[in-house]
């Protein structure tokens, strides 16, 4: 529909500081000021912005509230708005390219591979939005002349939750941001968006929104199905998922970030559920035939995978089971190389960067860890910039059972090697994780019957478990699982990642002996869009 749309040059020089709240900017200055940063020099980028107080707050939420019923069940509508976010969102251009390289410091080729990894993740939703078979439909007939009582007509399917307040995290600014995810999957399921701007990347977040409120005028759905509001310090966050109009949160971030917002949303009179992607250490297990065969080749990958946009990836592979002592040699070594070769990264924002290195610095300081790469500590406070070099580091089982704080996230480009002495060992740590994004094995043909303990015990405690891979791939696709228990996320149950996100944000609703005029249009007997259904507990796309 709208591929007409063309880069706007001038959206850069309009960035105006603004939130937009139901389709109109809004400027208040009333609210603290705070700018987005560059990471590489600490210059402050321009313009300012405010957040926002309890105003901007009432009239976004308001406005979704009044939207959300027509806006559930207008399926053919968000599958076409869904299509026009993606054709407004490559719109942008490198004018976006440009601003969220100086907010981030990341590569320009990573930012628009996330941009069009967005993009693609809009068009996948309007196709699961048009299917409908996400609204997972099921008739029963009722039967009067059932004895000794009648059988009811029972008709069930899922339906929006309603407002959704959405938070992003700063390491991924196009593709878990104002467009991501957690927008994506919450639009296609019918729930207008409340969205929490990132305070390290507001341009960036300014101008996604715009692309969102030209194509919802494009397509003419309400306006009130989308606002963003700036903020910085938690206050904003706090009383968007306190508003006892917001029916859902979705989060990706720290894990006390994360921890706070599903705290606050428990207290409420109403409960809410809280979506919240946190943190993960991601454990590689390499195999003893692995290390013998080809040591050198995985820690290579694993040392790239370490490195990849400075180590800022929630599926940073941060702790390296190996056993035995037969590749080891090789193994640090390769691992040492590669994340030597690295270049000098820059942090997205100062508060990771002195988080990054402070955890580094505690690491270190554990008795039994040798360092492996990375050279000395990095000076603080700051320099400047926040700059890094990837770290690897060496230990022994020993230090490893007597340090818990190994097994929390360290964010950035570090990681820990832990010498074990067999298989038995490796499942009993798998079997003791906390909950995680994703674990690895690494092991050859002939281990693989050997690895089935192992498999079940990191399928316990994991979202995604790899076979020979890098946990920093993630694809996005049907099938995808991005979560796990906590505290990789407060509900094991979630993806965040894949079309399966959509589920996040539905419920089942059933009709007993309802007429059929006012039944939803999925749930009548004509079924005119031949969805498929359980009818009568066959599956089935005909009336
Ligand atoms: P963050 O500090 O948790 O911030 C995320 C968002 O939540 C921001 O808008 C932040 O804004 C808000 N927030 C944080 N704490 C809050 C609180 N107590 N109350 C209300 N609002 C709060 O995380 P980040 O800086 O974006 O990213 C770093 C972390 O994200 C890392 O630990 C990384 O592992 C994690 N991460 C996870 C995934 C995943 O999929 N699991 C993906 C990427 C990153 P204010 O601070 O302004 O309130």
């Amino acid at each position: 529909m709208t591929d007409e749309a063309k880069p706007d040059e001038r959206a850069a020089k309009t960035l105006l500081g603004a939130h937009w709240i139901a389709g109109e900017r809004s400027r208040s200055a009333s609210g603290e000021a705070f700018h987005g940063v560059d990471p590489r020099s600490g210059a402050r980028l321009d313009p300012a912005y405010h957040d926002a107080g309890a105003p901007e707050l009432e009239r976004a939420v308001t406005a979704a509230a009044s939207v959300a019923s027509s806006f559930s069940v207008a399926r053919g509508r968000r599958a076409e708005l869904l299509e026009a976010l993606a054709v407004e969102l490559a719109a942008l251009g490198d004018v976006l390219l440009d601003r969220c390289e100086r907010e981030t410091a990341l590569p320009r080729e990573r930012l628009a591979a996330e941009r069009d990894q967005a993009a693609r993740q809009l068009r996948m939703f309007a196709g699961v939005v048009r299917d409908g078979g996400y609204l997972d439909a099921r008739i029963d007939h009722g039967d009067p002349s059932r004895t000794p009582a009648p059988r009811p007509d029972v008709r069930r399917m899922l339906q929006p939750l309603g407002p959704v307040a959405v938070f992003g995290a700063s390491s991924f600014p196009l593709a878990f941001s104002v467009l991501g995810g957690d927008t994506a999957s919450a639009l296609a399921a019918g729930c207008p968006v409340i969205f929490k701007g990132h305070p390290a990347h507001p341009g960036t977040a300014e101008l996604t929104a715009r692309a969102v409120a030209s194509a919802i005028d494009k397509v003419g759905v309400e306006p009130g199905v989308f606002s963003l509001l700036h903020g910085r310090g938690h206050e904003l966050g706090a009383r968007l998922v306190q508003h006892p109009r917001v029916r859902a949160v979705s989060f990706t971030g720290s894990l006390s970030g994360g921890r706070a917002l599903f705290d606050l949303a428990a207290a409420r009179p109403e409960p809410i559920p809280v979506f919240a992607e946190m943190g993960s250490v991601n454990p590689v297990f390499v195999l003893p035939g692995a290390m013998r065969a080809r040591s050198a080749e995985i820690a290579t990958r694993l040392g790239q995978a370490v490195s990849l946009g400075v180590g800022q990836y929630c599926t940073n592979p941060g702790l390296v089971f190996v056993v035995g002592e037969e590749g080891l040699e090789e193994f640090t070594a390769a691992l040492a190389r590669t994340l030597s070769q690295q270049p000098v990264g820059i942090m997205l924002h100062e508060r990771v960067w002195i988080d990054y290195i402070q955890r580094v610095a505690l690491h270190r300081q554990l008795a039994g860890i040798t360092m492996i790469a990375g050279g000395p500590a990095v000076p603080y406070p700051t320099t400047g910039s926040c700059s890094v070099k990837p770290v690897g580091l060496l230990t022994d089982l020993e230090t490893f059972d007597s340090a818990p704080r190994l097994l929390e996230e360290v964010f950035g480009p570090v990681t820990v090697v832990i010498k074990c002495p067999d298989l038995a060992t490796l499942e009993r740590i798998a079997a003791g994780l906390p909950g995680q994004l994703t674990s690895t094995i690494h092991a050859e043909p002939e281990e693989v019957e050997g690895a089935a303990g192992l498999a079940r015990a990191l399928s316990d405690r994991s979202g995604r478990v790899l076979f020979n891979g890098v946990p920093t791939d993630v694809e996005v696709c049907h099938a995808m699982q991005h979560g796990g228990p906590y505290p990789a996320t407060t509900d094991a149950r979630a993806t965040s990642i894949g079309t399966a996100a959509i589920a996040r944000f539905l419920r089942p609703v059933c009709y007993q002996d309802f007429p059929p005029a006012l039944l939803p249009v999925e749930l009548r007997d004509e079924n005119p869009g031949g969805l498929a259904r359980v009818v009568d507990g066959r599956r089935t796309g005909a009336a």
